[in-house]
């Protein structure tokens, strides 16, 4: 049991470390909030899973995803942002200071809180993805894809996510089967065209994944084409790898008893701003954000996140 002495008190607690994370921090800290970046499951966020960024103002040239968070980060140490590994378990958004646990034992007391948990890619739910999980099944092209060089693999999903993972894997596999579930994509039109004039991705249009199979790890799998119609059939192909990008689901678990969330779980915010329900309380990022989820985006709403808690905690003294 931590004596009340062990329990750190925090002006600014930043949870999540994508560019809403980050951005906070470098706001906050630039403001003497001397705020504490805890960074999550995956420091750095979503970004740190892909290749190239080549929409964020400034970088000409492009920019890897891992080379931006972690200047992101170091600018914000630069002006003294406390980047902690841990993940939050538990919170009390009803007490003030807020309560926060992390990683299940350490508590922190926070005068404010910024929520920058992002979003994490959703599964079909098929029991043979959770058998493979990790041996054949992956929602990351780019961590994954390079154990499946000179083989052929499938990604499900008609989004700009999909045809992003399958152009990547094009470019490292011998086929890419992109399993779409309707007869077109939904994904922007730029991607669309990259994907239909690469040679060695197939599209399967209108199939839905049965089950996936193999002795050794994922060897291949079962669709069903044409669902529900006259058409419908039964299609095996033989893959060794099976990718998801069929959207994400929001980080928002460990708030949602305190904070508003719509019924996909995105916390709600007052419009244009970062505000929930909770004073005190922001949402910056993709967690709050079914629409832009862009990393610029992301890094907008954290800089108004940092600035509404600067507004709220001059007003709390
Ligand atoms: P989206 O929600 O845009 O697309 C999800 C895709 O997965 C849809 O084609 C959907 O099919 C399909 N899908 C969903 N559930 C299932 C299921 N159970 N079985 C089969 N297919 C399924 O998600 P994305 O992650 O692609 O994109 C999210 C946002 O991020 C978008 O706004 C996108 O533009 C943006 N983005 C931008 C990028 C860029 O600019 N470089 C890169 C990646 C994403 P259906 O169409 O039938 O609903």
């Amino acid at each position: 049991m931590e004596s009340k002495e062990d329990i750190e008190r925090v002006k600014c607690l930043i949870i999540g470390s994508g560019p809403a994370g980050y951005t906070a921090g470098i706001y906050a800290s630039r403001a003497n909030l001397n705020p504490v970046v805890y960074e999550g499951l995956q420091p750095g966020g979503q970004l740190t899973t892909t290749t190239e960024i080549d929409n964020f103002p400034g970088y000409p040239e492009g920019v890897t995803g891992p080379v931006m968070m972690g200047e992101l980060k170091k600018q914000a140490e630069r002006f003294g942002c406390d980047c902690r590994w841990g993940i939050v378990t538990d919170v009390n958004l009803e007490q003030r200071p807020f309560k926060v646990k992390v990683d299940g034992n350490k508590e922190i007391e926070a005068d404010s809180v910024i929520i920058a948990t992002g979003a994490t890619a959703k599964y079909l739910g098929l029991e043979s993805e959770e058998k493979y999980r990790g041996s054949g099944v992956s929602a990351c092209a780019t961590c994954d894809g390079f154990f499946y060089r000179g083989k052929d693999v499938a990604v499900v999903g008609g989004g700009d996510t999909a045809c992003e993972e399958a152009s990547y894997l094009a470019g490292l596999c011998k086929k890419v089967y992109l399993i779409v579930r309707k007869d077109f994509l939904r994904a922007s039109k730029a991607m669309q065209e990259r994907v239909l004039r690469t040679k060695n991705i197939e599209i399967l249009w209108e199939h839905n994944t049965l089950e996936l199979t193999g002795e050794n790890g994922v060897e291949g799998c079962t669709l069903i084409s044409k669902l529900g119609t006259p058409m419908e059939k039964e299609v095996k192909i033989a893959i060794d790898g099976f990718f998801l990008a069929i959207g994400h689901h929001p980080n928002s678990d460990v708030f949602s008893k305190y904070v508003d969330t719509d019924e996909q779980g995105y916390i709600l915010t007052q419009a244009g701003t970062p505000m929930t329900n909770v004073k005190g309380v922001f949402a910056c990022g993709d967690v709050q954000d079914p629409n832009y989820r862009q990393a610029i985006t992301s890094a907008a709403s954290g800089c108004q996140a940092a600035m509404e808690a600067e507004r709220y905690l001059a007003e709390m003294n």
